[in-house]
């Protein structure tokens, strides 16, 4: 064909051709030969369609089966031009209103498991049924469909979706309600865990209340009401799920671990308190007599304390009474100093009796030259015989006087060094017990040593544990003015008085201690500066109403105060002086006030 046939002519030439082949028209044999007329290629867009349908089936078929199935019977349908079959086939694959996303109601089935999950089915437990769920996801996570249907099945499964029995009485539905909300939070939780997880989760939370139950809860056996407290803790981590959750229980323990190690603190303390009361008793036993019945009373005072279980205040009671016998034992110093005094008197009248003898020396002299005279004089053999006889007999006498006079002496002499040396023994040890004390013995408060060491632990604690430390300087007001009217030795009574009277009021956790002459320092660990000030300011309240007494007078005793908060990493050398630079303030603004210290500037 030279000449370029129009396209209605090419239809007509088709038709003829078609008619004379007698070949039925179908669109396939008139493309086939108007192809041949024109000359040309058609495209058969069918097939290009079904080309592309069969490529996305294949695709979609290697998560889906499904796809692949039917992306095979739709090729066929397309070959064969089966259009009725091939529409069918399409239609299986758009979802219906009734099975949404692969055949599967997501929400309706998610609802329905979870309350599957909770409802007690007979012959299955939870975690039974965790598990069985577990496996369905993980061989069905590629088909939705799939995945749907075989969780639908192994809900029907627990029990065809029947609760048990005893779960359709009224009582078993409430119980298991009061479940469902109990575990609603865990189970959301858990469910976004893989079981590894949950695993690793179960295995903290038991080593946690184990050693919640092992090592906080045996702190505090003998305080009903905190014992009370930590079985909660230990139930709150049993159930605990959330972030908040846990935070929350972390700050209850670490209040708790906090208490324990004070309490474990204070405990070592009164254990060294008693080796140290332990080592004064011995030490002032030796020095004291053996017969002293006084003595004896105190020392079965501290073996009946020692045998008992050990509390802090019998301690401290049995301390005191030591701390008498120290007195009792410091007394034998100022008794040695006058057997001193005795003994030196001894040599005294010793020499003065050494005089007597060389004054008797002399009378003896003048006995011999009288002697002398008399033998110089007398003519009488048998006189002179006499005043010999005389004169030998005064010769001995003198002589023994001062061979007895010899002896004394060497005696006293003697007493006099075996006295100096025990006294200087007995000052060698009295300065031993001051200084292994850690207490200062008129007021019983700590001495400057114990209260270094108490700051060192205390700031110490502080800082691990990132809680507050406050620390008071107080000073007694006008205290010359006590001393001078009723005497140093009242003063010092008032001075005991007052220490009394702010033990009473402090927290078994603060600490007292004598800076110095009427001077104290009050640690008190856990306070904000706020709260130190109201407790000092509640010492001074309470001293108006306990009175010291004089002479049964009553004698106000008030003090001023200076307080400061420690700030975080700081050191006893800033610390001190603000306090103290807070108390000058309180003595400048009238004394009896307490004065919160200025917050360091860098
Ligand atoms: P202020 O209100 O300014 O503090 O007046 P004050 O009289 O208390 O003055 P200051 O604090 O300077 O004086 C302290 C006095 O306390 C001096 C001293 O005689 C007396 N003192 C110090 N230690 C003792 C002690 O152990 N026993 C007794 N009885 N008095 C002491
Ligand atoms: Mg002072
Ligand atoms: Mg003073």
């Amino acid at each position: 064909m030279d000449k370029k046939l129009t396209p209605l002519e090419l239809a007509r030439q088709t038709l003829i051709q078609l008619s004379k082949s007698q070949s039925s028209p179908t669109p396939e044999n008139y493309r086939r030969v108007y192809d041949e007329i024109a000359g040309i290629k058609s495209v058969d867009s069918v097939d290009v369609l079904g080309k592309s349908l069969e490529k996305v089936l294949t695709e979609l078929g290697k998560d889906r089966p499904k796809y692949l199935a039917t992306s095979q019977k739709i090729a066929t349908f397309i070959k064969k031009r089966d259009a009725e079959n091939l529409e069918d086939q399409l239609r299986k694959l758009m979802p219906t209103s009734a099975n949404e996303a692969d055949g599967v109601n997501w929400p309706t089935l998610l609802r329905y498991l979870l309350k599957q999950l909770d409802v007690n089915h007979t012959g299955t437990t939870l975690s039974r049924k965790k598990e069985g769920l577990n496996r369905v996801i993980i061989n069905f996570a590629n088909d939705p469909s799939q995945l749907g249907e075989k969780i639908q099945a192994l809900i029907t499964s627990w029990g065809d979706g029947q609760p048990s029995a005893s779960t359709n009485s009224a009582t078993a539905l409430q119980a298991e309600s009061t479940l469902i909300v109990e575990v609603a939070s865990a189970t959301q939780t858990n469910a976004a865990l893989t079981e590894s997880e949950q695993a690793l989760t179960t295995a903290w939370r038991d080593l946690l209340t184990r050693a919640i139950k092992l090592v906080v809860l045996p702190q505090f056996a003998d305080i009903p009401a905190a014992s009370d407290k930590i079985e909660n803790v230990i139930q709150l981590a049993q159930k605990a799920n959330t972030v908040e959750e846990i935070n929350a229980l972390g700050e209850t323990l670490k209040s708790f671990i906090l208490r324990a190690e004070m309490r474990n603190d204070a405990q070592h303390r009164m254990q060294e308190s008693l080796v140290q009361m332990l080592r004064l008793l011995i030490s002032s036993m030796g020095e004291l007599t053996i017969e002293d019945k006084w003595l004896h009373g105190q020392i079965s005072i501290v073996q009946d304390i020692i045998s008992k279980p050990l509390d802090i205040d019998a301690v401290y009671n049995a301390e005191s009474s030591l701390k008498e016998l120290i007195y009792k034992q410091s007394n034998i110093k100022p008794g040695l100093i006058a057997a001193k005094e005795t003994l030196k008197g001894m040599m005294s009248s010793f020499v003065s009796g050494l005089a007597d003898i060389s004054r008797s020396t002399g009378t003896y002299q003048a006995k011999i030259n009288q002697y002398q005279v008399q033998i110089s004089e007398t003519e009488d053999i048998t006189q002179l015989n006499t005043i010999l006889q005389n004169l030998v007999g005064d010769i001995r006498e003198m002589n023994a006087d001062a061979q007895n006079s010899h002896n004394a002496f060497e005696e006293t002499q003697k007493k006099v060094e075996e006295a100096e040396k025990q006294i200087n023994e007995l000052s060698a040890k009295l300065d031993y017990i001051s200084e292994v004390a850690h207490q200062d013995f008129l007021t019983g408060a700590l001495n400057r040593r114990g209260m270094d060491e108490a700051i060192d632990r205390e700031f110490e604690r502080a800082d691990r544990h990132n809680t507050p430390i406050s620390l008071a300087m107080i000073d007694i007001d006008h205290f010359k003015k006590i001393n001078d009217t009723m005497g140093h030795s009242t003063g010092d009574t008032a001075l005991a008085h007052l220490a009394k009277v702010v033990k009473s009021i402090l927290r078994s956790t603060d600490v007292l201690a004598r800076y110095g002459g009427e001077e104290f320092v009050i640690l008190l660990p856990g306070s904000k500066q706020n709260d130190a000030v109201n407790v000092v300011a509640g010492i001074q309240r309470d001293l108006t109403k306990n009175f010291f007494l004089h002479n049964n007078e009553r004698v106000l005793i008030t003090f001023s105060a200076g307080v400061a908060e420690r700030v975080t990493g700081e050191n006893i050398d800033s610390v001190l002086p603000r306090a103290d630079a807070a108390l000058y303030i309180a003595k400048q603004s009238g004394r009896n006030r307490v004065v919160g210290a200025e917050i360091p500037t860098s």
